[in-house]
């Protein structure tokens, strides 16, 4: 009998553990040796001594922690190769969350755990897409535990598809062409998407950048995803940018920054634009509901595909989905590890750069509500209704 993945891939206040192989995945604190799955800054934190991860990851932790903060060690581990540490077989799986997000699939004495990070399974032009794990018998599904992350699970959450929400941009552009759209975006990730998606739908003009995210499109193209034209979208030329497309972090559309424009239409990327009353409690007029996470039915059906009989569910709404997963005969085990969920899409309050998401008073007591009603299915219902109107009001 293999072991159970329980009794060798442990919680520790570090994070995920691997007791065999002496390491852990995404540690919230320094550790000796680190297996980090993306770059977002709730999953790689600097100070580790030995840090195993994609080469885009890797580049992408030099670029926000410098070369000292990204590791002493720096061990890429490239498609298809299999590492060993402590007996532990490593393997890392492309997880379609961000450029360089990866699962890390773990072998120990037959028993395989897959840790998949933040994943989703929406087409996205700037990253290689989630793969599911191959079976060890060559089909594919198969793994003892899955471990996933839960940020949209609850079945309010259906992201719609990308192109749609960028089409809403393009068509507010034309309806309104002598006002500035600035849209607010994450750094890492989202802001790269979001470009590739206009030029996709054939937005060739210039898309300027404040000076927050100019770096890490930088970056994305060195590392081969071209961007097109991008200028700054400096103090003084932004009367001069009516009409024009202007990136932004989340914090700043909210800001002086953002009222300097010539009249702003301002926008917001995010899974969380789904809800309503976020939109409007953070004055955003242009909702695109735009995430790098899966949601209810992704996450349903990733589960589904990776046919594991236990589930593990790192942090966001694990109690809707271990709910669901009950009832389909899936064991599932909320980790409530802590740390994570804390950048993307959802910005810790008090975090400097963030200072005006954090003025935004309700959005714990808003999840909270959610998920007491999202698994008896009563905010499904009213959140379909929300969206229903939500998007009335949007095509006028
Ligand atoms: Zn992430
Ligand atoms: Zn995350």
């Amino acid at each position: 009998m293999p072991p159970h993945p329980e009794t060798w891939l442990r919680v520790t206040p570090q994070g995920l553990h691997c007791e065999p192989g002496g390491f852990t995945i995404d540690p919230v604190r320094p550790v000796e040796r680190a297996v980090i799955t993306h770059g977002h800054a709730d999953h790689a934190r600097p100070g580790h001594d030995a840090v195993l991860a994609t080469p885009e990851t890797l580049a992408i932790m030099r670029a926000r922690m410098g070369e000292a903060g990204a590791g002493r060690v720096q061990q890429p581990i490239l498609p298809g190769e299999v590492l060993r540490q402590g007996g532990v077989e490593i393997r890392l799986l492309p997880a379609g969350h961000v450029l360089g997000s990866a699962q890390v699939v773990l072998d120990w004495q037959g028993s395989r755990a897959v840790v998949s990070g933040d994943y989703k399974r929406q087409r996205d032009p700037t990253c290689a897409p989630f793969e599911v794990v191959p079976s060890r018998g060559g089909g594919l599904g198969g793994c003892d535990v899955f471990v996933t992350e839960a940020t949209f699970a609850l079945p309010v959450f259906r992201h719609p598809p990308p192109e749609e929400e960028v089409a809403k941009l393009l068509k507010s552009l034309a309806l309104f062409p002598e006002r500035t759209h600035v849209v607010g975006c994450y750094a890492l990730g989202k802001c790269q998407r979001l470009i590739r998606l206009l030029r996709e739908a054939g937005w060739e003009a210039p898309i300027h950048l404040h000076g927050a995210l100019v770096s890490l499109c930088r970056l994305y193209e060195e590392l081969g995803v071209p961007l097109g034209p991008l200028a700054p979208a400096t103090v003084a030329a932004k009367a001069a940018l009516r009409g024009a497309i202007v990136l932004a972090p989340p914090s700043a559309v909210q800001d002086r920054w953002a009222r300097r424009l010539a009249e702003p239409v301002v926008g917001l990327a995010s899974g969380w634009m789904r809800v309503r009353q976020r939109a409007r409690t953070r004055g955003v007029e242009l909702p695109l509901v735009i995430s790098d996470h899966a949601d209810w039915d992704d996450l349903n059906r990733t589960i589904d595909e990776v046919g594991a009989p236990e589930v593990w569910v790192t942090h966001g709404r694990d109690d809707a989905l271990v709910h669901a997963l009950a009832q389909r005969g899936i064991r599932g085990r909320a980790l409530h590890l802590v740390g994570l969920g804390e950048e993307e899409d959802d910005p810790p309050p008090g975090a400097a750069s963030e200072g005006a998401n954090a003025a935004v008073p309700d959005d714990g007591g808003e999840a909270a509500t959610a998920a007491a009603h999202g698994v008896g299915g009563a905010a499904a219902r009213r959140g379909e209704t929300e969206d229903a109107a939500a998007r009335r009001g949007e095509s006028t």
